[in-house]
C-alpha cells in the first residue's frame, strides 16, 4: 500500500515536472528563415505550421480605408500603411514574390493549419483607427470561427486595453512593451507578459510572480543559443524566436 502511494506521487511529481518543461515555441514573423518564405508572408505562416510551431506570430495594421494588412513596419518601399489605400499597400511585394497579405488571406490560410495564429497589432498614431481595427480583426476571427486559435500581442497601451475589451472572454492577451508589471497586467485582464528576454533578465522574479497568479510569460525574440537556454532554465512558457528549429532542438536535448 505505502509502495503504490510512493509510486502515484512520484508520477505526479514526474508529470508536473514534465508540464514545468513544456516551452512553447512561436515562430516570430513565421518561420521565414528558409527557402522560399518571407517575413510576414502566407509562406512564412505554412511553413511554422509544418515544423509545429505552438505559434505563427504576424504583425497587422489597419490601412486609411479600413482594410487590414499583414506587415512589420509602418511603411513598405515607401508606402505609409496607416495614411496609405489598401490598394497601394497589396500591390507591395514581400521578398520572396509574394504581395503583402490582406488579413482575411491570412486567417482563410490559417483555417487549414493547426499553428496559434499570434497576431500582433501595431501600434498606430490614430488610436480611432487603432480601435476600429481591434473590432474589425474580431470580426473577420469571428466569422471564420477562428477565435479558439488565436492571441493577442501590443505595445500599445489603449489597444492592449481594447483587444480584452472585445476578444471573447478568455482569449489570451499579450503586452509587449516591458513597462507593466504583472500585477498591472493581471488587473488589466491580461494573459501574461511578453517581453523582451533582457526586460526577465532584469526582472527575473516576475516569471514567478507571473505564475504565481496564473499568467504566462512569453520571451521576444530569442535568437542565441545562451539566451534561449536562459529562457528554458527560468521556465519561460513561450519563446518567441526567429530560430524555431533550433528552439525545438534544445528543447528535445534538455
Ligand atoms: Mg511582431
Amino acid at each position: 500500500m505505502k509502495k503504490s502511494i510512493m509510486l502515484f506521487a512520484s508520477l505526479l511529481l514526474g508529470s508536473a515536472a514534465a508540464l514545468a518543461q513544456m516551452t512553447c515555441v512561436v515562430a516570430h514573423r513565421g518561420y521565414w528563415d528558409t527557402d522560399g518564405s518571407a517575413q510576414n508572408s502566407i509562406r512564412a505562416l505554412v511553413k511554422a505550421d509544418s515544423i509545429d510551431c505552438y505559434g505563427s506570430e504576424f504583425d497587422v495594421w489597419m490601412t486609411a480605408d479600413k482594410k487590414l494588412v499583414v506587415n512589420h513596419d509602418a511603411d513598405i518601399n515607401g508606402v505609409h500603411i496607416e495614411t496609405s489605400k489598401a490598394r497601394d499597400v497589396l500591390a507591395q511585394k514581400l521578398k520572396n514574390g509574394e504581395n503583402v497579405p490582406t488579413l482575411e488571406q491570412y486567417l482563410d490560410r490559417a483555417l487549414s493549419l493547426r499553428t496559434r495564429l499570434i497576431l500582433e497589432l501595431k501600434p498606430h498614431a490614430d488610436k480611432k483607427l487603432e480601435e476600429e481595427a481591434v473590432k474589425a480583426i474580431m470580426k473577420l476571427v469571428k466569422e471564420r470561427g477562428l477565435e479558439a486559435n488565436m492571441e493577442y500581442i501590443t505595445f500599445s497601451p489603449e489597444a492592449f486595453a481594447n483587444l480584452i475589451k472585445y476578444a471573447p472572454k478568455g482569449t489570451p492577451v499579450f503586452y509587449l512593451a516591458g513597462n507593466l508589471s504583472p500585477r498591472e497586467i493581471k488587473a488589466m485582464g491580461g494573459a501574461g507578459i511578453d517581453y523582451h528576454y533582457s526586460v526577465l533578465k532584469r526582472n527575473p522574479w516576475w516569471i514567478a510572480e507571473c505564475h504565481a497568479l496564473n499568467l504566462r510569460v512569453n520571451a521576444w525574440t530569442v535568437n542565441d543559443p545562451k539566451d534561449i537556454q536562459w529562457c528554458i532554465d527560468h521556465e519561460v512558457d513561450i519563446i518567441t524566436t526567429n530560430a524555431p528549429k533550433l528552439v525545438q532542438q534544445m528543447l528535445i536535448e534538455q
